[in-house]
């Protein structure tokens, strides 16, 4: 009598239900079921992450893991580790590994080499991977009582994977294997090598073992791998896009703005044009804020410690700032600007028809950035922020909110950017009333709901003091940047203890808001640098348009339209260089400035010039004058009407 094997119903992502026997393979199963067009990578059951290997010991639901998927995409780089590792140990023997984990876009490895690895050395390594693929290993998971493991790694010199096994609690932990590669890991892997198809490695960096820089330091390999040729090549090209828009290289090779080790990590150092090109911005800014109904404050920049114990950043934010001693006294650096602006609030009676009160600072503050995440313009330790802090009645809140809403949306249109919008609402651990909250969460979201804008709820992600909206700007590459925030805020009021007479004669608190436009003044320009590729629209571009004469005798022309220009208010410059007119133009395009002026004897016959575009586009010949309002109607077209001729 033939023994029936135990039988196992296994339900389909589809609701397809089939019976297996107890025993075979994930990937048994899914032969039954339907192809995936790069294959399962792995799979779920009852909601835990198994091999395709794997055998199948119960019932449920099992949810193949397809390499386009986000964990089978995960699963897929986290494999290309291993293979890479594998292909460093067999290349560079003695090596030990870290650890090799998957990461957004990629992957990376940790290694403790003898020898440092080359750019070449990725070559190399890329090579025996494709050989390693090529040999199709399977990936094999084995089970090993703790001890066992740490003598096995023990005996292969891997001390990393030692003091990680040391650390852990189980009694047991997995290994996989392929080839003769061997790594701690709780998988799961896909099934052999050959399932990588396009990866690529991109880069080295130095790591220290656990990001502890007492520790050794190590060296990372970054690499990364999609489910197919065409996606590898879409993003390696847009890797080389953004490489091409990077601001930290626009930013020397059209000299805006530099760092110095001198001065210290995280302080912008702005040349004239990166100058003159925050100047723009923030004309326009100061025009926009006054236009709006804001009033321009000044705080100072050093306030009495006693202050900050007072408003609570002592206790809650006293890491990330920077305190000094003048005369036995201590003081901070404003990491905020809040604090000023309610002082000036609290400098006499507030009547309820003085509400709402808006305050604007283009303030400078400083905040304590570890020098690793530190990151050209986008991650600074000093910087500015349009800041501003409104006051009003509960009433009004929801009216001010949207004001807020339409200053970001216009702001955004204007350099191009799409959005997206976030609120974030009550966190665990906060304060202030349910009534508060509520009703704030609810200006916040009818206000956006009134305009038709689609937001996302963050649930608990709010501040401790009130809710906010975040707005996420993408770029021309489509990456996300936070710039604009709107907070609410309850605990301010109260510990500085704000008030307004209503009109029953009493006293009541007001509402504070605190809100950024652009955010960050460095962090926005370093976004818009790139979102422009450094070619900026003529309203903010520090140089609009620059002459170049054929030869030195068109000079003397060429210096006369260029003092019209200038007198006029266009930011021009003239190329008097003893240097070819090739060379000249070349460098003009290269600074990508919007127009070149090109002076021959034709034009100085002609008393006029023929403009020629950024984009090679030659306009017809006009007068100076012409040119003049051209550029004029061309920055007030840009900035929305605000900013005319000379930054004003
Ligand atoms: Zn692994
Ligand atoms: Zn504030």
């Amino acid at each position: 009598m033939v023994e029936q094997s135990e039988q196992v119903r296994v339900t389909l992502s589809d609701g397809t239900s089939v019976e297996v026997p107890k025993g075979a393979t994930v990937a048994d199963v899914l032969a039954l079921w339907k192809k995936s067009p790069n294959g399962w990578v792995a799979a779920r059951l009852n909601g835990r992450l198994l091999d395709l290997n794997a055998p199948v010991e119960e019932g449920g639901a099992l949810e193949p893991l397809s390499p386009e998927s986000p964990e089978g995409l995960e699963i897929l780089r986290h494999s290309t580790s291993h293979i890479m590792a594998q292909a460093v140990q067999e290349l560079f023997p003695g090596t030990k590994i870290a650890i090799g984990p998957a990461i957004e876009n990629g992957f990376y490895y940790d290694f403790d080499s003898a020898q440092p690895f080359s750019p070449e050395d990725l070559e190399k390594i890329e090579a025996k991977m494709a050989e390693i693929i090529e040999a199709r290993l399977p990936f094999r998971r084995e089970e090993w009582e703790r001890e066992k493991a740490i003598a096995l790694f023990r005996d292969r010199g891997e001390k990393y994977k030692v003091e990680l096994l040391e650390e852990l609690q189980d009694a047991t932990v997995s290994v996989y294997r392929q080839g003769d590669f061997v790594d701690l890991c709780r998988g799961p892997h896909i099934p052999d090598t050959g399932y990588v198809k396009a990866y690529k490695l991109l880069s080295l960096a130095g790591a220290y073992w656990r990001g502890d820089e007492r520790n050794p330091m190590l060296q990372r390999i970054y690499g990364t791998v999609f489910p197919d040729k065409k996606a590898l090549k879409k993003y390696l090209d847009f890797l080389a896009e953004a490489q091409r828009r990077d601001h930290r290289r626009l930013g020397r090779e059209l000299d805006l703005f530099s760092f110095s080790d001198e001065v210290g990590a995280g302080m912008v150092i702005y040349h004239p044009k990166g100058a003159l090109l925050r100047h723009i911005l923030e004309t326009f800014e100061k025009k926009e804020h006054l236009r709006r109904g804001y009033q321009i404050v000044m705080g100072p920049t050093l306030l009495k410690t006693e202050l900050w114990k007072r408003s609570g950043h002592f206790d809650n934010y006293r890491e990330n700032m920077y305190f000094t001693e003048i005369e036995g006294q201590s003081y901070g650096i404003k990491p905020m600007n809040c604090l000023s602006h309610m002082l000036i609030y609290k400098s006499k009676v507030r009547s309820y028809r003085d509400l709402p009160i808006r305050y604007f600072e283009l303030g400078t503050v400083h905040r304590h950035e570890k020098s690793g995440v530190l990151h050209g313009l986008l991650r600074v330790r000093q910087f500015t922020q349009d800041d501003a802090h409104i006051l009003c009645t509960p009433d009004q809140l929801h009216g001010e909110i949207q004001g807020i809403v339409d200053f970001v949306i216009e702001v955004m249109g204007l350099f191009g950017f799409s959005y997206e919008m976030e609120i974030s609402t009550r966190p665990e651990k906060s304060i202030g009333t349910d009534e508060d909250w509520e009703r704030a969460t609810r200006a916040l979201m009818a206000a956006l709901e009134d305009k038709g804008i689609p937001f996302q709820i963050c649930e608990g992600e709010g501040a401790f003091y009130g809710p906010k909206i975040d707005v996420k700007l993408r770029d021309a590459l489509e990456r996300k940047w936070q710039c604009a925030t709107i907070q609410c805020d309850f605990t301010l009021p109260e510990r500085f203890d704000l008030t307004y007479v209503g009109p029953d004669g009493n006293r009541h608190r007001p509402v504070m808001l605190h809100r950024v436009i652009l955010g960050a003044i460095e962090r926005f320009l370093g976004v818009l640098i790139e979102h422009y590729a450094g070619a900026f629209p003529t309203w903010l571009a520090p140089v609009q348009a620059v002459l170049v004469t054929v030869t030195d005798k068109q000079l003397p022309f060429a210096r006369e339209v260029y003092e019209r220009m200038r007198e006029a208010g266009v930011r021009v410059e003239i190329d008097e260089r003893n240097e070819k007119l090739g060379f000249k133009i070349r460098e003009a395009q290269m600074q990508k400035i919007p127009y070149m002026l090109v002076i021959g004897d034709n034009e100085v016959e002609a008393g006029a010039v023929r403009p020629r575009q950024r984009d090679g586009r030659q306009l017809d010949l006009m007068s100076p004058e012409a040119f003049i309002e051209l550029i004029r109607a061309e920055c007030l077209e840009g900035s929305g009407g605000r900013i005319g001729l000379g930054a004003v």
